[in-house]
């Protein structure tokens, strides 16, 4: 009797207490979010909670050691004054110091491709409310408004996208592209861009519709460089949304490794919007996906002139990024960053202000004919430069009808304001295009 009960507590001693390690810490500042993920070895229980005057947030996670020096995280544009951390009979404690209040929530993701597992701890301002005075404001001022344009960075934080040879990361690649084509938009009159992402964090792909929609956007850009196994693929394409499935199996193959990122830059369930999914049953979004095709053929146009595209037209897939169902929304795929000629050209900023500047014409036709009623644009028949008259330069396959459909005049009227005589246009030739 005596024996066994030794060989049993012996056994007992034996057994290694498989302590959870967390091999490392990252914390990304976003402007009205800041997320701490710890890489776990396996799953953990934890708990989570909040103490006041100092405001701190504690995590509790039971049986785990810490391998990361809390040290090295950069807290500088960050919610957090200072981590620390404590082991108690083997359960790690780590204590964060807050500048101020915050609302602050845990949840653990399952293994990715890209990560193991992990523990999220999201900490929110209290005071970060959704835009929703905005909104209000605009409503109650009987003034015309600027268009505004959402411009989606994609990826960003935990979730890097697609990576070249080279090192370079599709999420900073496509903030620099983004942050160049907001530059221009703002100099633009009558137009008013708003970032989706303004660093490097991440933004669910929900959120990123729900932000675009708070800040009542004419459009959504969502900008991105994607990668394919054969490194001779090259080339840009725009999308955009499709209710039946995917034009391509290309198209598929994209849509799944976009919609992924959510998985990979890890969303909590709770961030379903209830609201936005019955508005996703809208009908009026095939309005929409017109609209969205009508942007997207003439950003692919002005795309062709800087860089090989894959397809002559405009392609649909199912990206849940697209899914607005009252937004014009378009994806760019600016380039093949596992070519490592298009790597290069991307992170090069003479490229990106090209792509820039196509993207800004693409979206300066599209509202030059389709400026939304109340908009200064929707004051002039022929958008922002009509009163000093636009200029157009006559490119191989013109025609004066054409152009007359382009700028919505009359032939006669463009003739008359040319002084032509007959149909016939020259390579080069530049015309004035009147105002109506
Ligand atoms: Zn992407």
């Amino acid at each position: 009797m005596q024996r066994s009960l030794l060989i049993l507590l012996a056994l007992t001693l034996s057994l290694p207490v498989s302590a959870a390690t967390i091999e490392g810490v990252r914390l990304w500042s976003g402007p009205d979010q800041n997320r701490l993920v710890f890489d776990l070895n396996g799953p953990v229980s934890h708990k989570l909670f909040v103490l006041h005057s100092p405001e701190r947030v504690v995590v509790d996670i039971k049986n785990a050691r810490l391998l990361h020096d809390l040290g090295r995280l950069d807290l500088s544009k960050s919610f957090v004054h200072r981590v620390r951390s404590a082991t108690h009979n083997g359960n790690l404690r780590v204590v964060l110091d807050m500048r101020g209040k915050v609302q602050p929530k845990s949840f653990l993701l399952k293994p990715t491709q890209k990560y193991g597992h992990r523990l999220v701890i999201d900490l929110q301002e209290p005071s970060s409310k959704p835009t929703v005075t905005q909104r209000s404001v605009q409503a109650t001022t009987g003034k015309v408004r600027d268009v505004i344009i959402a411009i989606d960075a994609g990826h960003g934080g935990d979730d890097p996208g697609a990576s070249g040879r080279h090192g370079t990361r599709e999420k900073d690649v496509v903030l620099a592209i983004a942050r160049r084509l907001e530059r221009l938009i703002r100099q633009e009159r009558g137009m008013r861009p708003v970032m989706i992402r303004t660093g490097d964090y991440y933004v669910s792909l929900r959120k990123r519709m729900q932000k675009a929609r708070d800040m009542k956007a004419d459009l959504f850009i969502s900008i991105h460089a994607d990668a394919f196994r054969d490194g001779r693929a090259r080339g840009a394409s725009v999308w955009v949304l499709s209710q039946k499935g995917a034009s391509s199996e290309a198209g598929r193959w994209l849509a799944e490794s976009e919609n992924s990122a959510d998985l990979i830059g890890g969303v909590s369930l709770d961030d379903k919007d209830d609201l936005l999914a019955s508005v996703l049953l809208d009908l009026s979004q095939n309005a929409t996906i017109a609209a969205s095709l009508d942007v997207g053929g003439l950003m692919l146009g002005e795309l062709k002139r800087i860089t090989k595209v894959h397809k002559p037209h405009v392609e649909q897939a199912g990206f849940v990024v697209l899914k607005s169902p009252d937004i014009p929304s378009i994806l760019v795929e600016t380039g093949f960053i596992s070519n490592s000629r298009e790597e290069r050209n991307l992170r090069d900023p003479n490229y990106q202000r090209k792509l820039a500047s196509a993207m800004l014409r693409g979206v300066r036709s599209y509202f030059t004919r389709n400026a939304p009623p109340g908009t200064l644009l929707a004051l002039k028949p022929s958008g922002p430069k009509a009163k000093s008259g636009r200029k157009y330069v006559i490119r191989r396959g013109d025609t004066l009808s054409g152009i007359a459909q382009k700028y919505r005049i009359s032939q006669k009227y463009l003739r008359t304001a040319n002084n032509l005589s007959g149909d016939r246009l020259k390579v080069g030739q530049t015309l004035r295009i009147p105002v109506m």
